[in-house]
């Protein structure tokens, strides 16, 4: 069969560029398809943070970590799924993963010790030094690069050329390109999942299809679709990952660092809506279910020590997301409740972190505890982030059939495979899933498309 390039990838975010330097790597040549304008898609607009466990990273911080103890962790998180091969697939690679990136890519990953995050018993994410994922897609185009591959943006993949079954290649077609077809020994799937497709957040997460999506717009679940009609199961559809508090109209994230250390946050009535330590994910539809916005509430040692660590929230405070409330009196101002209300809230969840009382939503983790005055606020609203579910794959990361054959010539990873996070709801995402799913079966479908595409 005639081929213009070994590889064809479609889509360059994290999963994409990760693939396309594996395969290269292998020997293939590589087209990598991006349909916007610039690399990076959800991976740009994450922290960047990538879970690894018995990295070096870890082994030099004095972290003792396995990949037994992560699928452990992960799959505590998530409940029992249909993807929990994978978990443990990944997390035996994963500390691998980032070594690679690391020392043979110059990629910058470097372990964070300041937080653990959700999910995790043990500190094993690993983020660009400013924990801002543009930094991660600029060090993996940077190594794509010098690998010779360049990202091909503005062409959009529309749909897949499949000959007697197997996938040969792609047509792509966009507003501003004349369509054109491109033949591979080998296609690898990274398009991300269906966050921007309204039409399939309602069927498939019903209860997270009218909140603000967080997400990169080219998130529209194409690839999905094609896997499902070649007849590839798919699987935890119904899982996702929310995030309970992005500042608005600011729009970025309020850290999940400012609850670890004893934030709380307020719906506009003034009370608090459960136990926000369940997670950033976990808390998101807890939030939707009472209001479209509400308030993060914490003190000076909170802001100063989250905004010492985490850009993104330095940059809130710079622009005066974070603002000041000398009391509750003022607080109460801030977020239009009433103030006996605030003070009462405030009060009680005051006593919860000082041990005097039990609290309202058995929250037992207070980080700082009590929260001092003066008070500061953030506005904020519950949002989707990213899906979870998407087609099954096999450990080569080829998408696999329900009869357990594998479609020939495809293959993919990230948000077109089906998560490791539950398989339905929010509160399945432990930190780092996203990525975890996008670099790890990236690297592997990569390795295996050039494989395939050689012998070929
Ligand atoms: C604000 C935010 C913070 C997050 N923080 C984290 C974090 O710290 N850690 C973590 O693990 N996860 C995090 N996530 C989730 C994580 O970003 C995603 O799970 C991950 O980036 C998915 O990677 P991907 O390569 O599959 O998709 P993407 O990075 O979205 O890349 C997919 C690319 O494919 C392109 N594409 C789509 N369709 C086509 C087509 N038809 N033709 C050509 N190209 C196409 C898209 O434009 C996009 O560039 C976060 C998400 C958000 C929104």
């Amino acid at each position: 069969m005639e081929r213009d390039v070994d590889v064809i990838i479609v889509g360059a975010g994290g999963c994409g560029l990760t693939a396309a330097i594996a395969a290269a790597e292998a020997g293939a040549s590589v087209a990598l398809l991006e349909k916007e304008d610039r690399a990076g898609g959800n991976t740009w607009l994450s922290t960047g943070s990538v879970p690894a466990a018995g990295s070096r990273f870890q082994k030099d911080a004095g972290v003792d970590d396995s990949p037994e103890t992560m699928t452990a962790d992960l799959l505590r998180k998530s409940g029992p799924h249909d993807a929990e091969d994978t978990v443990a697939l990944l997390a035996r690679q994963s500390a691998a993963l980032v070594e690679w990136l690391v020392d043979d890519h110059a990629v910058d990953l470097q372990l964070i010790t300041d937080y653990k995050h959700v999910g995790h018993s043990i500190t094993r994410l690993h983020a660009p030094a400013a924990r801002k994922g543009e930094f991660l897609v600029k060090d993996l185009v940077a190594a794509a690069e010098r690998l010779g591959v360049e990202v091909i943006t503005g062409n959009p993949v529309a749909g897949l050329i499949v000959e007697d079954g197997e996938v040969v290649g792609v047509r792509v077609a966009g507003e501003r390109i004349e369509e054109y077809e491109l033949r591979a020994g080998a296609v690898v799937l990274a398009a991300n999942g269906f966050g921007g497709n309204r039409e399939m957040l309602s069927k498939w997460i019903p209860e997270i299809a009218e909140a603000q999506y967080f997400g990169a717009h080219g998130s529209t679940g194409e690839a999905v679709a094609w896997a499902d009609e070649l007849g590839s199961p798919l699987a935890n559809m119904g899982a996702y990952q929310g995030y309970a508090a992005v500042a608005y109209p600011h729009g970025s994230i309020v850290s999940w660092t400012t609850v670890e250390m004893g934030a709380c946050l307020l719906s506009p009535q003034g009370k608090r809506m459960g136990d926000e330590t369940v997670g950033y994910s976990a808390f998101a539809p807890v939030v939707s279910a009472v209001t479209e916005e509400s308030w993060v509430v914490l003190d000076q040692r909170i802001r100063d020590y989250v905004k010492g660590n985490e850009e993104e929230f330095a940059d809130l405070v710079g622009i005066g997301g974070v603002v000041e409330a000398a009391d509750e009196a003022a607080v109460a101002a801030i977020i239009g409740a009433d103030e006996t209300t605030v003070a009462a809230t405030l009060g009680a969840f005051a006593q919860a972190a000082q041990g005097q009382a039990s609290d309202e939503f058995a929250r037992t983790d207070f980080g700082f505890g009590a929260l001092q005055k003066p008070y500061f606020v953030v506005r904020s609203i519950p949002a989707l982030f990213h899906t979870q579910g998407g087609v099954m794959v096999t450990d080569t990361a080829a998408v696999a059939r329900a009869d357990g054959t594998t479609v020939p010539g495809l293959f993919a990873g990230g948000g077109v495979a089906a998560g490791v996070s539950g398989k339905d709801g929010a509160d399945g995402y432990s930190s780092g899933n996203g990525l975890l799913t996008a670099i790890g079966l990236g690297r592997i479908a990569g390795t295996s498309a050039a494989r395939v595409a050689a012998k070929g």
